[in-house]
């Protein structure tokens, strides 16, 4: 059937892109929206049920590439809706970023995938007082051993995670979305099927639910609810919170985000729960449950070689932090595609299915926008270089190597994809601190 705003329409994940999209779809007058998940939002399986994410403005450095004019098009998009949006302008945090590394492989990478805005320079930075120097006096108390990295002050920083995603869905609620969620009623355990076309989906509690139109959204889940031909590999990263006192919180305030290509990053401590979150940075961990099938779970644990490099990070940079123990930690689950572009299209064979997959580590800072773009490609209306760089492309992903580190780096014995199935010590976090999520 034709599209129109009564048409019904069923988002399968209320993660980051499914808010965003249930956003973006009621603003636009649709007034038959459902959204399903396991969990209600914040699920604490999404991604994006975190405190904080990085963001930072990319440019188009070549006209002629394809790839470099889309980001440049998805950024200023995005920094708009978050200058703009009310909705989540309260949760930018514009303190500026540094980017640095130690080996010259990884740091011609992060040079190459610096973002020129006018009149908002990088500064290089050479020397541990260099760094030092970046943040007030008393943060940055480490050597900063090999490093070299570029610092601009604005057109990056970090936002707000779950509260941008809670108020894309209190918003989406208030504007008439339905959102059904639990493990029996929203769990979706698989699609719907009529005469070849996909017709909704069907919940863990047998519940059919039929739609004109159903966009997936289920993030790393959604090679478990529909056949993804190899084009999204679930893969988890690691992230850790320590406790931090009132007078480092009010230290720690409007700090750069600190991030080091080999190594990890942190951004400034979370002002409610007074954490401070540090994520350690390498290939990433698949669960290899068959030959080229990794397959998510949610963990609130990290492994132990894990801690050791969130240390190893933290006595470079912050080594009076670096033994302070870990309040909570989780397993972060994403899925990239071969190219690491997102994958926002209609299916070949099934047209009333769109996929909304495949946020590829960077995903998280689009949500004020991207669901603009999901709602465009629903309406046949994306932009035709979008359309073109997030395609269904099958043919990038045959005889995918499962082992491709997608352009990350680790230090030292862990940059490499690694396997959790080799992992067998993980941090023993107590249950009672580890409630929350
Ligand atoms: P999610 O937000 O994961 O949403 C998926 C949803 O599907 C969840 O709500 C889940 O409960 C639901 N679901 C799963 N299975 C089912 C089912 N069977 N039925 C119904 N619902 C289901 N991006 C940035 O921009 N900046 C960063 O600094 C950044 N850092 C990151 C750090 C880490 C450690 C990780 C893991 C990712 C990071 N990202 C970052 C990437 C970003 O978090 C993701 O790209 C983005 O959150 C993905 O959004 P999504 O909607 O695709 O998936």
């Amino acid at each position: 059937s034709s599209l129109s705003h009564s048409s019904s329409i069923l988002i399968v994940g209320a993660g980051t892109w499914g808010c965003s999209t249930a956003l973006h779809l009621a603003r636009r007058g649709y007034t038959s929206i459902a959204v399903l998940d396991r969990y209600p939002v914040p699920s604490p399986i999404s991604a994006g049920d975190d405190v904080n994410k990085i963001f930072e403005r990319l440019s188009c450095t070549d006209e002629s590439d394809i790839n470099s004019s889309v980001s440049a098009k998805l950024s200023e998009a995005a920094y708009r809706c978050w200058k703009d949006d009310p909705i989540f302008s309260p949760y930018l945090h514009e303190t500026g970023i540094i980017s640095a590394a130690i080996t010259p492989e990884a740091l011609r990478d992060v040079e190459a995938g610096l973002g020129y805005i006018d009149g908002e320079p990088w500064i290089k930075l050479n020397s541990k007082d260099d760094f030092r120097a970046t943040m007030p006096s008393g943060v940055l108390t480490g050597d900063f051993p090999g490093w070299q990295g570029w610092w601009r002050k604005s057109a990056a920083g970090w936002v707000h995670a779950r509260k941008s995603m809670e108020s894309a869905a209190s918003e989406a609620k208030r504007l008439g979305v339905t959102f059904i969620t639990g493990e029996q009623k929203g769990r979706v355990t698989s699609l719907l099927y009529q005469s070849g076309d996909v017709s909704g989906a069907v919940t863990a509690d047998g519940t059919q639910h039929r739609a004109d139109r159903t966009i997936l959204s289920a993030g790393a889940a959604a090679t478990e609810i529909f056949s993804m031909k190899d084009q999204l590999r679930p893969t988890a990263w690691t992230l850790a919170h320590i406790a931090m006192t009132v007078e480092e919180l009010k230290l720690f305030k409007n700090l750069p985000v600190l991030f080091n290509a080999e190594q990890g990053f942190f951004m400034e401590p979370d002002e409610d729960n007074h954490e401070l979150k540090i994520c350690d940075e390498h290939p990433g961990y698949c669960n290899w449950t068959s030959p080229g099938v990794s397959t998510p779970f949610a963990k609130h644990q990290v492994p132990k070689e894990s801690e050791r490099r969130i240390r190893d990070f933290l006595r470079d940079t912050i080594p009076h932090l670096a033994d302070r123990p870990f309040t909570f930690a989780r397993l972060c689950w994403c899925a990239d595609t071969p190219d690491r572009n997102f994958l926002i299209s209609k299916h070949p064979d099934h047209p009333s299915l769109l996929l909304a997959v495949g946020g590829s580590g960077h995903g998280f800072w689009y949500i004020p926008a991207i669901g603009g773009f999901i709602v465009d490609a629903l309406e046949d209306k994306l932009d035709s270089q979008i359309k073109e760089c997030y395609k269904w492309r099958p043919e990038t992903a045959s005889h995918r190597n499962w082992q491709d580190k997608q352009g990350r780096f680790g230090p030292p014995g862990s940059n490499r994809v690694m396997d959790l199935g080799d992992v067998y010590d993980w941090t023993s976090i107590e249950q009672q601190q580890n409630e929350r999520t």
